[in-house]
């Protein structure tokens, strides 16, 4: 698909009111601050797409993007901060778990971390939601620009080696929005995703 096409679709603050559930969606899953947006942004080459993501009332809902009639992406509500009252985190969990188990046409995630701080807590949880639902995973270590290369490709070693025994199919690469690099790895791997 051409990424570059993608155009906002809808927010969605529960199942019911989503796109029809047709053709393919791959969706973008992060803690929040990770870099999630401008990964989004960086691959669709648009500057600020996923920023509608960040409209206040609309961070704790799914963003859904069309790149064509039958290829969606699917912005997920970033995870993080302790302050967050505890019914907003427990309606987080629910239309995550909804949206995971429920949408048929999910058939991948990119799960975006922070290559300094890497497979947190939140990001566990995610992979075993996938491990769970059988979907594919491509995790995408973002901000490589703040380490040496040395630093990131030990990272990225250290994390492959830390989710070997997960049993779903798992690629992992690092990324910089920043400095635009990764860019080619992840329209192969999100080309992949689709046509798995
Ligand atoms: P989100 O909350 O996961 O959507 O994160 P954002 O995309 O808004 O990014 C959070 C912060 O990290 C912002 O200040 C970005 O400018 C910064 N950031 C995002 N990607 C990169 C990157 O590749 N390199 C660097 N150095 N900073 C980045």
């Amino acid at each position: 698909p051409v990424y570059h096409e993608a155009k906002f679709l809808k927010s969605s603050p529960n199942l019911k009111d989503t796109p029809p559930d047709w053709g393919k969606e791959i969706a973008f899953a992060g803690r929040s601050n990770a870099g999630k947006s401008s990964a989004i942004n960086t691959l669709t080459r648009q500057n600020s797409l996923a920023r509608t993501s960040k409209t206040p009332g609309r961070t704790q809902m799914l963003n859904f993007f069309g790149i064509n009639e039958n290829q969606r992406f699917v912005d997920l509500p970033g995870y993080g901060y302790a302050k967050v009252p505890l019914d907003v985190k427990n309606k987080w969990h629910q239309l995550m778990e909804t949206y995971l188990t429920q949408r048929k046409s999910l058939c991948a995630i990119v799960l975006v971390m922070d290559v300094r701080h890497p497979l947190t807590e939140f990001d566990w949880q995610m992979v075993e939601w996938c491990q769970h639902t059988g979907l594919a995973l491509h995790i995408l270590l973002t901000k490589a620009d703040k380490l040496t290369y040395g630093a990131g490709k030990n990272t990225l070693l250290q994390i492959q080696r830390e989710l070997k025994d997960v049993t779903i199919p798992i690629t992992a690469q690092l990324f910089s929005a920043l400095k635009k690099t990764g860019i080619d790895e992840v329209h192969q791997a999100l080309d992949t995703l689709f046509n798995g």
